[in-house]
């Protein structure tokens, strides 16, 4: 894509005709619920936010690239918030980690009404998060997710040591454990750090999951009306790196 198509937002196109019907009944399901969040108005309240997916990414990636650099926007948060009384039109939506090292729209350069962000320690997507990024895509009309893990989580180091204790963690955290014990699985006996194979893993499976989860992310991955992917937070640097 050249550089002229990145920066200037397009009305993404309408889905092919192979997956009108089931996306149509998936809408109608969905516009049919008990409304969660606030809906976009008929004009988006911030137009800038109508992106193609690419043009989405990129745009995450240069605000990634400022907060790195230190030389983040000042945001005008007296102004979005009103701006953003009647709606929201975010430009991509995150399933992050619930490290609080991490802070989406921090490491980004965002402002409110930019990101829909879900975190849950090991950001993986459970069906609860998967319906949030249903509503963030076909409601929101979000044309990017990214699935964002990070260098040292604990969620998963903490699978890794259950996993090899053959020990079963208090509470509720065994749930947890058994979302992120496939990741684990799958590269325990790759050469190189666990954890490490394990956090990118992780994201992978993710990432995948989402592009897989039928009918409504599926469809628009298929379609091309979304883009998802995936991305490592570095902590020292705070550099997010794209899985390739
Ligand atoms: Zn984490």
């Amino acid at each position: 894509m050249c550089q002229r198509c990145i920066d200037t937002p397009i009305v993404r196109q309408p889905f092919a005709r192979r997956n009108f019907l089931k996306f149509t009944a998936a809408a109608a399901a969905l516009a049919a619920a008990p409304r969660a969040f606030a809906a976009p108005p008929s004009a988006p309240p911030k137009p800038e936010n109508v992106v193609h997916p690419d043009a989405a990414l990129h745009r995450l990636m240069q605000g990634n690239a400022r907060y790195v650099e230190g030389i983040t926007r000042r945001h005008d948060f007296r102004h979005e918030r009103e701006a953003l009384s009647k709606g929201q039109n975010p430009f991509a939506s995150v399933l992050s980690c619930a490290d609080s090292r991490i802070a989406p729209e921090y490491c980004f350069d965002t402002a409110r009404g930019d990101l829909f962000v879900l975190r849950i320690a090991g950001n993986f997507a459970s069906d609860e998060m998967i319906a949030s990024l249903e509503y963030g895509v076909q409601v929101l009309n979000s044309p990017l997710i990214l699935v964002l893990g990070h260098e040292g989580c604990g969620a998963v180091d903490s699978t890794i040591k259950s996993m090899k204790d053959g020990t079963t963690l208090p509470g509720h955290l065994p749930s947890l454990v058994a979302a992120v014990r496939p990741a684990v699985e799958a590269v325990q006996d790759q050469p190189g750090d666990l954890l490490t194979n394990a956090i990118r893993r992780n994201v992978a499976v993710n990432v995948e999951k989402l592009k897989a989860a039928a009918p409504m992310l599926k469809a628009a991955a298929d379609d091309k009306k979304i883009r998802v992917v995936g991305g490592i937070y570095a902590l020292k640097s705070g550099r997010v790196d794209l899985l390739g």
